[in-house]
């Protein structure tokens, strides 16, 4: 079964008490932690995170460049949409990143190669679990959905909740 991770860094991984130049950075308990994760699962990352660039190679670089210890695992970037409403002025409609989550599933996991279109089982094909501060998932996500603290970041009742998620497979 593919397990994907989808994750955001600030308020996950990045925590205001791990501070680089002023800013936060990759807090080498939470690195850790998601290593706990990982290594129980065998799951891939998907960066969610505004900490993102346009294509994996590039977001590699920067990742390995802040000392993120998990890019032999990171696969994949989500979309960034926004929808301008009038274009010049900068006003522009803020899409929830459960929107851009979605499409990543929907185009990397359901079909196959663009050719058949198959819906593949949630729990038994592939399943995936969000870890991310935010709160602007989809309805669908919420069993899949592990809402961090932005102060604290990830902790062990959050890794032990990823870990149940990711493992748990359809009867
Ligand atoms: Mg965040």
């Amino acid at each position: 079964m593919e397990k994907i991770i989808f994750l955001d860094i600030d308020g996950v991984l990045a925590t205001p008490e791990y501070l680089k130049d002023g800013q936060w950075a990759l807090n080498p308990e939470k690195q850790k932690l998601l290593g706990e994760i990982l290594a129980k699962t065998d799951a891939k990352i998907v960066l969610s995170s505004s900490w993102r660039y346009a294509t994996l190679e590039k977001t590699k670089e920067h990742m390995e460049a802040e000392g993120f210890l998990f890019n032999d695992k990171l696969i994949g970037v989500t979309i960034r949409a926004y929808q301008w409403l009038e274009r010049g002025t900068g006003i522009h409609l803020s899409i929830p990143r459960g929107v851009e989550i979605k499409q990543w599933i929907d185009t990397h996991i359901h079909s196959d190669n663009g050719k058949n279109w198959e819906r593949k089982k949630l729990g038994k094909d592939f399943t995936y679990v969000i870890l991310d501060d935010e709160s602007d998932m989809l309805l669908e996500h919420r069993n899949n959905f592990v809402h961090t603290k932005s102060e604290i970041g990830l902790t062990d009742d959050d890794v032990r909740i990823a870990v149940s998620i990711l493992n748990k497979t359809c009867t």
